[in-house]
């Protein structure tokens, strides 16, 4: 039955579907919207990729592929970085802030980033389908968040590049030279944002690597540069896997290294950079906890759950991954989870009405798979939505598990996929503890009626970013960062310029 509104309505009567409503009959009733796909056709996409240092195309001696983790079909080929490669996009990098970046005038340097922002801003529906087709997420997601903040982030920081001495008032600031830069697969153009941006306002020049699985947009990025007619080799983008990004935080000529990504490579790399010179930001992983107090607004906490885990299928690093509920209303909050998980649908992320899209990569798929099975071989209570999954790519159910004990690995490791721990708590303190008791301190979210109990308990937790009755919102004037095991530095906000200036 096709409604006005173009939503099918498909009612199964003893296996057999009629289309109708018989009353006494009725076994099913699932609501399926029509497809609305995202038009790809006006998307520019080249077949091969190369680095993009000094302001050239430059070939490599290896070349990998980049693949739609929806369809696992080969999107492009995408240069390798090798240590001589990496090299020559560091020397360019240092020569451009040697001969003309760091002698332009402040107002110069945020009129380049102004440019970035408007170009972007007239691509912004090209960028959020590459984004989707890359790395696998919903493309409502990419168009309502991914593109839009990174947007915002350069117009942000292109505010505050001529006003360094009102973020820094009585203190003289300058350059540290050339920044270093690797990012992850989750956010890859936003990421890229919150760090160039930053470090062009501040007077840096940039060496930037994408991560493996998602490099298109950082290069769809470049072309935006050059049409902003930035000087050469302010910007440097480079493509590679691991040892790429080791190279950038090996070379001596890199004077700032900004990491994004996991808390094993975070430590690798405080390692290499202790004793040196070179000034380091990590922001790695996480381990949220959502908190529902028995006072919340059941319904508004059930959407925050939602996006607190299932947003970019759960490869969020400040995901509400834990879900900590007061036992009073564990009953009602599981049921109404339940029934929110059967409406979410899993699926092409091209179209407009996906909620969860692919995973990101088969390898993240067998680390979430072997997580999830120990949630269950460590006594765990799993519940999967039973959405039929498409035949090709990688696919996760949304997943929730109940019966945690603290010590579970699902309540202790990040899964950076679709699967939500719950928790039991009796008392605020109770809360606050199990909160705390991670090595992650990120993110986390209160939801309560009591504005007292929001600042009493959100005040004893470590977590660099908090939220109150909403989850995972961003915004560039807001500084987003970690304790503990989730790194150091802040990116965002006035916060965000100290990482980038001595
Ligand atoms: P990852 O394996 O640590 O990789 C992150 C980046 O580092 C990638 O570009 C990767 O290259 C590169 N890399 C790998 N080994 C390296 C090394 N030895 N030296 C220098 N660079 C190296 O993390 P991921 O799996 O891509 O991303 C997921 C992790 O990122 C999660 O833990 C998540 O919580 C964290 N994350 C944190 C934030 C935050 O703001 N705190 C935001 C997003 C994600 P290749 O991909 O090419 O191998
Ligand atoms: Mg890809």
């Amino acid at each position: 039955m096709k409604t006005q509104t173009g939503i099918r309505q498909k009612i199964s009567t003893n296996g057999k579907s009629n289309g109708y409503r018989t009353h006494g009959k009725l076994k099913t009733s699932i609501w399926e919207y029509s497809k609305s796909v995202e038009d790809s056709k006006h998307i520019q996409l080249k077949s091969e990729y190369d680095l993009f240092i000094g302001g050239k195309r430059i070939k490599t001696k290896k070349y990998f592929d980049t693949i739609n983790p929806s369809n696992e079909e080969v999107i492009a080929k995408v240069a390798y970085a090798s240590d001589e490669d990496v090299n020559k996009a560091v020397n360019a990098a240092a020569k451009a802030y040697d001969k003309v970046w760091s002698k332009i005038s402040a107002k110069e340097r945020s009129k380049y980033i102004f440019r970035i922002a408007r170009i972007l801003q007239e691509k912004a529906r090209e960028f959020a389908v590459i984004e989707s087709m890359d790395g696998g997420k919903p493309v409502k997601e990419s168009k309502s968040v991914d593109v839009p903040l990174a947007i915002a982030h350069f117009f942000y920081y292109a505010g505050w590049a001529d006003k360094l001495e009102l973020a820094f008032p009585g203190r003289k600031v300058s350059p540290l030279g050339v920044a270093g830069q690797i990012i992850p697969w989750n956010f890859p153009l936003l990421m890229a944002a919150w760090k160039i941006a930053p470090a062009l306002a501040c007077g840096n020049t940039v060496v930037i690597k994408s991560a493996e699985t998602t490099p298109l947009t950082l290069y769809k990025l470049a072309e935006v540069i050059e049409e902003a007619e930035l000087p050469e080799g302010v910007v440097n983008i480079i493509s590679g896997d691991g040892a790429t990004g080791a190279a950038i935080v090996r070379h001596p000529k890199t004077k700032k290294i900004a990491f994004t990504g996991s808390t094993e490579v975070g430590k690798i790399i405080m390692r290499q950079t202790a004793g040196t010179d070179k000034k380091l930001t990590l922001e790695l992983g996480g381990k949220a906890a959502n908190i529902i107090f028995e006072d919340a607004p059941v319904d508004a906490a059930i959407e925050g759950i939602i996006n607190g885990i299932y947003f970019n299928q759960g490869h969020v690093c400040c995901a509400g991954s834990r879900l900590l509920v007061q036992e009073s209303i564990k009953d009602i909050v599981i049921k109404k989870l339940k029934h929110r998980l059967k409406s979410l649908r899993v699926g092409d992320p091209l179209d407009k009405n996906t909620d969860v899209g692919a995973i990101n990569s088969k390898m993240q798929l067998n680390k979430i798979t072997e997580l999830v099975q120990s949630g269950i071989d460590e006594g765990a209570k799993i519940y999967q939505s039973e959405c039929q999954l498409p035949s090709r790519g990688y696919w996760f159910r949304p997943t929730f598990f109940t019966d945690v004990a603290q010590s579970h690995r699902i309540a202790g490791e990040e899964i950076f996929g679709p699967v939500l721990s719950i928790l039991t708590f009796r008392t605020p303190a109770e809360a606050v503890e199990k909160a705390n008791n991670t090595c992650y301190g990120l993110s986390a979210g209160v939801w309560t009626d009591k504005g007292s109990k929001i600042f009493k308990v959100l005040s004893k937790i470590r977590a660099g970013v908090v939220w109150s009755n909403t989850y995972n919102k961003f915004n560039p004037a807001s500084p987003f960062g970690g304790y503990k095991e989730s790194g150091f530095g802040r990116e965002g906000g006035k916060h965000g310029l100290e990482g980038y200036v001595k």
